[in-house]
């Protein structure tokens, strides 16, 4: 029997580029990874597809896969429902293929809970790691701003660390270098006992 495929999570806050990073990493060369399509309750936008970008479906057919464990993991955002079929992620795994999910974060932590040796990789925007002391250091906001940008970045800094790696995503050809080769290292890792 072949090895089990990686399962591979990207993840991170909203507005980061997940899409646009996830999207230039599959067009890359050598890029061998099988793409978990989502389901999805939202409205499906001009140009995308039914069972190409995500699987369009009704609240009610979502909610029934929901009760009867047909999902790996969902999330409720922005008021519609976005998860990923179970069965696709351990079919694909099993055949010895990598798997992809590009989700949002409450979504990567359930799924860290239930597959462990999934690579969890956290895309930041490029001012994360500065952000703290920029804010300290420049001395001017008010104090309800910097303590407003001080919560934000906590809740990121606790985010992060669920997860095995973090990207900084200053140009989307160098975010998806870094993916791949984090990507390659876990392929060598020694497993787990
Ligand atoms: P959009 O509506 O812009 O396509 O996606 C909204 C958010 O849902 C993005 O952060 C995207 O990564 C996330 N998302 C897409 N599919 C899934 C999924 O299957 N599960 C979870 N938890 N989030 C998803």
């Amino acid at each position: 029997m072949s090895e089990r495929g990686l399962l591979i999570v990207l993840s991170g806050p909203s507005g980061v580029g997940k899409g646009t990073v996830r999207k230039a990493l599959f067009e890359s060369e050598g890029s061998d990874y099988e793409y978990s399509i989502s389901m999805t309750t939202r409205q499906m936008r001009k140009g995308e597809e039914d069972g190409v970008d995500y699987f369009f479906r009704s609240r009610e057919e979502f909610e029934e896969r929901i009760a009867s464990g047909k999902m790996l993991e969902y999330a409720e955002y922005v008021g519609n429902y976005y998860g990923t079929p179970l069965d696709y992620v351990n079919k694909t795994l099993d055949e010895g293929k990598d798997v992809f999910l590009e989700i949002e974060v409450q979504g990567a932590l359930k799924v860290r809970e239930k597959m462990p040796d999934g690579v969890f990789i956290f895309l930041t925007p490029p001012d994360f790691s500065e952000l703290k002391s920029r804010i300290v250091n420049r001395g001017t906001d008010e104090m309800s701003v910097i303590n407003e940008r001080m919560q934000v970045a906590r809740e990121e800094v606790e985010m992060m660390s669920h997860y095995d790696y973090a990207v900084v995503n200053d140009e989307v050809s160098k975010a998806v270098e870094r993916i791949q080769r984090i990507i390659a290292s876990e392929h060598c890792r020694v497993p787990r006992v």
